[in-house]
């Protein structure tokens, strides 16, 4: 028996498909002939490239095979990814991986680059040479990047989403899901699945919205308590198949603690630093800026985040805050797209009042230099009272709501959610 492990990436397009959809076939077809080592992988890569149809995942999966299926395995991969690919869209640019033996230990080095980076294509088939792995590009065959990188992938840290996929005469229409049993079933398995609805706004969550093949995609924990979530829900149209996928979301692999002045564009980070320009608004988008020791930096809340801005209006100058979020050029400037925020101090917001009248105890008018009583006029030169306001904000994290949050990014209702961002704090002289 030989190991066998499969990466395949950029099969669809925003007109159509998705990669888990052409995964979960071939996992099925696969499992017919070979032994799978696990579920198969849904790995989340850098949110930021601009190549990505949605959430950058890429899929892998691991069989032991007879050595002589090899050949037969390696065509139905090849031939479904030919088949399905959605090759009318001009950046689709499938491709496929296949290693024997054990995974390359320098492959998870590349997975996690593929996650805080940008890379290019030739970075993945040096790699691919080096290890010995056999990939197939189709037409500039950007997959191989997502491909090499789900197979390597180790993950340590983990979650489930069990996809189902519609019959082919569905894609493209509204999608029919009963919403008070997905309301009911989220009722009875959160938090071992999360994601489910939106209660403050009472909408669904595991629909998605676009043409592509799925139906819903159930998140969680607990591998049997997202099988009972979706056992329970009423499905108003057919489901061709389903595959519970083992994922990195929802892990902050992403994030990565770095200096202001060592961030670069398209990639992700927590960063520390004081408020040195409280909000301004641009649309609906709200910025401010930060800096630490080494330069400063705009952050925003763009509009979809929602209420989420509301938090980040309270920020005042002199702040001291961890910020976490993918960086991006806007206009020129370097910009932390915030996803969460931490205040570690809040400085003391103080207003100046008038004094009452000392005679009558009147309300005082300013008058340039001086303030005038309104009632007995009496006049004294201006002195204002310094008045401590109290501040809103708490120390805990704050979110973007669940529509807006990023694949990779971790909910705070799920275990270990605020470790990332908190470990800063134990960061002596933060480096
Ligand atoms: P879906 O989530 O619906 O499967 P997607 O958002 O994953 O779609 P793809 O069509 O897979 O989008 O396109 C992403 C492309 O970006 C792939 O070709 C992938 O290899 C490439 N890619 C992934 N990570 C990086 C990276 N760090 N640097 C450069 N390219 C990357």
């Amino acid at each position: 028996m030989v190991k066998l492990h499969i990466g395949i990436d950029d099969t669809d397009s925003p007109e159509g498909m998705c990669t888990t959809y052409l995964g979960a076939l071939l996992y099925r077809e696969i499992s017919k002939i070979a032994e799978p080592l696990d579920l198969p992988k849904l790995i989340r890569l850098n949110p930021n490239v601009p190549y990505k149809t949605r959430g950058n995942g890429a899929v892998a999966m691991s069989f032991d095979a007879k050595e002589e299926d090899i050949p037969k395995i390696k065509n139905l991969v090849l031939g479904i990814v030919k088949e399905l690919s959605d090759f009318s869209h001009r950046n689709t640019n499938p491709g496929v991986v296949f290693i024997e033996g054990d995974i390359p230990e320098k492959l998870e080095r590349f997975a996690y680059q593929a996650i805080w980076e940008h890379l290019d294509i030739t970075d993945a088939e040096n790699i691919a040479e080096e290890l010995n792995a056999e990939i197939h590009k189709f037409r500039l065959g950007r997959g191989i990047i997502g491909a090499l990188a789900a197979v390597g992938h180790p993950l340590k840290v983990f979650t489930y989403e069990l996809l189902a996929y519609r019959t082919r005469e569905f894609w493209g229409t509204g999608r029919k899901v009963n919403k008070e049993s997905v309301f009911a079933v989220d009722h009875l398995t959160y938090p071992f699945t999360y994601d489910n609805v939106d209660l403050s706004k009472g909408s669904v969550l595991i629909t998605p919205h676009g043409k592509d093949p799925v139906l819903v995609g159930i998140r969680g924990i607990d591998k049997n308590k997202v099988m009972w979530a979706f056992e329970n829900i009423i499905f108003e149209e057919p489901i061709d198949f389903f595959q519970i996928y083992k994922t990195n979301q929802n892990t902050d692999d992403h994030l990565r603690f770095k200096k202001i002045a060592e961030l670069k564009p398209l990639e992700s980070a927590i960063v520390r630093g004081k408020v040195i320009k409280k909000y301004w608004e641009k649309g609906r988008h709200v910025f401010f800026e930060i800096s630490d020791e080494t330069g400063k930096l705009r952050v925003a809340a763009f509009e979809p985040t929602k209420g989420f801005r509301k938090y980040v209006r309270m920020l005042i100058e002199g702040d001291e805050i961890i910020a976490a979020g993918g960086v991006k050029e806007f206009n020129g400037v370097l910009t932390l797209n915030l996803e969460k925020f931490y205040p570690i101090k809040l400085a003391e917001k103080i207003t100046y009042e008038k004094p009452k009248c000392p005679k009558c105890k009147g309300t005082m008018k300013s008058k340039g230099e001086y303030l005038k009583c309104k009632k007995c006029g009496y006049k004294m030169k201006k002195v204002l009272i310094p008045k401590r306001i109290p501040r809103d904000l708490k120390r805990k994290i704050y979110e973007v709501p669940p529509d807006a949050r990023k694949h990779l990014s971790r909910p705070l209702t799920l275990p270990m959610a605020e470790d990332k961002i908190l470990d800063v704090l134990k960061l002596k002289k933060v480096v």
